[in-house]
């Protein structure tokens, strides 16, 4: 993680005070970063799976302090996607499995779910300036630099200077949320989609099979980190590309036996399910994490500080995990 880039979060951090901080006060927390675990049962028969058991962790149940006192989960994204009203991100979480599963593990903790509010926090476009290259430098006639072209790298002070104003001018664009609410007609469909992904991988598991599926090799503008494996022009064993390890869920304080369908897992095994093979089975991960995904928990963790901080010190509490440089903090 680069200065700028802890920038990035701090700006979104702060912008995402601004935005909410108000708004939250209709709301008591009623948890935190909830781990949950619940029976996966067969949608036909009623009888609990003795393969799966559905886990994750959600990431707060809010209940609202006026009204219909309404129980609601809050799931924190970040994106670089268009997250605006009618765009396609909002249109999918209406078929999002996620959502059913999130159900059926607050129900689990005894909290029965009236909803779930997507909050997404957009990442700002704006990249770092870079100094233009020696041999692409333009002079005007009296030796100044062209005007769009620069000396030296923007620092990580002018860079925050130029995403605040940038989440200023338009911070329903940065900070978006969509509340989503499932029948339970609904919540029961995505449960048995699930039960039929179980079924799907425990018999991929009992003969070994598990296609490949080059659709699912770059998505979402990032190429998956098996493709030099699956393309034979890397192997597993090289330890500076993959590491192994025993803990397949670890975001999950979980035994090595324990046989859990998570999210994630349903996710990698509905991309691909070598995929699913050697993350979920074989326990083998990229050896340095992706800049996305280390930004995304860098700003998860930001947040669950300052859902939990009372009302006065979220913004420092959020701030403080971010453990900006001190030259950072002071331009604040
Ligand atoms: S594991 Fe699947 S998605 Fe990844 S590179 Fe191989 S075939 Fe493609």
């Amino acid at each position: 993680m680069n200065a700028y880039d802890l920038v990035r979060a701090e700006v979104m951090i702060r912008g995402y005070d601004a935005r909410w901080a108000d708004d939250a006060e209709q709301y008591d927390v009623v948890a935190i970063e909830a781990e949950f675990r619940s029976k996966l049962t067969n949608p036909d028969t009623g009888a609990s799976s003795r393969t799966w058991t559905l886990a994750g962790k959600l990431d707060g149940i809010l209940r609202e302090r006026g009204g219909e006192k309404r129980t609601l989960l809050i799931e924190h994204k970040t994106s670089s996607a268009d997250v605006g009203p009618g765009s396609d991100y909002l249109k999918r979480l209406r078929l999002d499995g996620q959502v059913s599963i999130y159900y059926a593990g607050a129900a689990a903790l005894g909290h029965q779910l009236d909803g779930v509010i997507y909050d997404v926090l957009i990442k700002p476009s704006r990249r770092p300036l870079r100094a233009t290259p020696p041999e692409a430098r333009k002079f005007t006639k009296d030796g100044r630099l062209y005007a769009n072209q620069r000396e030296v790298d923007e620092s990580p002070e002018e860079y925050r200077d130029r995403l605040i104003e940038a989440v200023s001018e338009a911070p329903n664009e940065h900070f978006v949320r969509a509340e989503v609410v499932r029948l339970e007609t609904e919540v029961k469909d995505g449960l048995a989609d699930v039960w039929a992904w179980g079924q799907t991988l425990r018999e991929a598991e009992s003969t070994g099979r598990h296609p490949r599926n080059p659709d699912a090799c770059v998505r979402y503008g990032s190429t998956c980190p098996f493709f030099p494996v699956c393309t034979g022009e890397a192997s597993l064993e090289d330890a500076t590309l993959y590491r192994r390890s025993e803990v397949l869920h670890p975001e999950l304080n979980t035994n090595a036996d324990d046989r859990l369908l998570s999210s994630s897992r349903l996710s990698s095994a509905r991309a691909c399910q070598r995929l699913h093979r050697l993350t979920y089975i074989e326990g083998y991960r990229p050896a340095e994490d992706a800049d996305a995904l280390r930004f995304g928990s860098l700003i998860h963790l930001a947040l669950e500080a300052w859902w939990l901080a009372p009302q006065s010190q979220r913004l420092d509490a959020a701030l403080a995990t971010l453990n900006p440089s001190p030259a950072i903090l002071a331009a604040g």
